[in-house]
């Protein structure tokens, strides 16, 4: 049996850390040729186009290098994004400003790039990275949710539009993940160990999320085995969103 995305091209953006770099790395095991696309060097055997999302040109640049590249482009995954802590009252316009450029805007940017590739590929998706934000209130993350919740909105109406030209658009969901950022932070609490354990017991089925867990379900969405899936939001968060358990006596 062949590997499900051979012959296929792929880009996934911030793909050099935590989420992105899972993804690239399970792309590229089951057939995928992959272009990271990130600020940073990927360190990883992928092919590294440098690329800020919040910058048309440069994101312009990197999407045809990649297929000047690799002479096609099927798979967009937009994972990149940045965090920003807070209530409604604690970011300054600048960060609002930076945060909606790089978790929304970029993922437009990235799309307005890919979609003439991808118009010419049958087996075209794009994947966004929401959150569990963008359907839960969680507290100290207003300007962060603002940004998924509209990554979902986005991706409903982008499947919409794209649906009849054969490029499907979902989005997938992560509860919070373990990775490199989820790192950062628990380093700036009080008590780290507190606060991991906080963070897992808010998830109900007692962990935090791996990025290779993350990593499959944008591949199974990606997959043009499953092209019945279309404008979904797919959930990797332990049962966070949807389930309501009684406290553990
Ligand atoms: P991470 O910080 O480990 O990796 C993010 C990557 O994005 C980095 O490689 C970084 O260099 C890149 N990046 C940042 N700004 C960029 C820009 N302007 N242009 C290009 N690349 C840029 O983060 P992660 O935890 O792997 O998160 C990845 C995605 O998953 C984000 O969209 C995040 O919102 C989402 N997410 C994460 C969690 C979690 O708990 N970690 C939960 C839900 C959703």
């Amino acid at each position: 049996m062949s590997a499900r995305f051979e012959g296929l091209v792929a880009v996934v953006t911030g793909g050099a850390s935590g989420i992105g770099a899972a993804i690239a790395d399970l792309l590229a095991e089951e057939g995928a040729r992959v272009a990271v696309l990130d600020i940073d060097d990927p360190k990883n055997q992928h092919s590294w186009h440098k690329c800020d999302v919040a910058d048309s040109a440069s994101v312009n640049s990197a999407v045809q290098s990649t297929v000047n590249q690799f002479g096609r482009l099927d798979i967009v995954v937009n994972n990149a994004g940045i965090g920003a802590q807070g209530n409604v009252a604690d970011n300054s316009d600048e960060e609002w400003t930076r945060s909606w450029e790089i978790n929304v805007a970029g993922m437009a940017r990235v799309a307005r790039a890919a979609l003439p590739h991808l118009k010419k590929s049958n087996a075209a998706s794009i994947t966004n990275m929401a959150s569990i934000a963008s359907t839960a209130g969680l507290q100290q993350r207003a300007l962060y949710s603002a940004t998924k919740g509209a990554v979902l909105a986005l991706t409903r109406a982008m499947a919409a539009d794209h649906v009849r030209e054969g490029i499907r658009v979902n989005c997938v969901a992560p509860g919070t993940a373990d990775t490199p950022w989820v790192g950062r932070l628990l380093q700036q609490a009080d008590d780290p160990a507190a606060e991991r354990l906080a963070l897992e017991a808010r998830q109900p089925h007692g962990r935090l999320v791996s990025a290779e867990e993350v990593a499959r379900a944008v591949a199974y969405l990606a997959d043009p085995a499953n092209r019945s899936s279309v404008g979904v939001c797919l959930p990797v968060d332990g049962g966070m969103e949807a389930l309501r358990l009684r406290p553990q006596q």
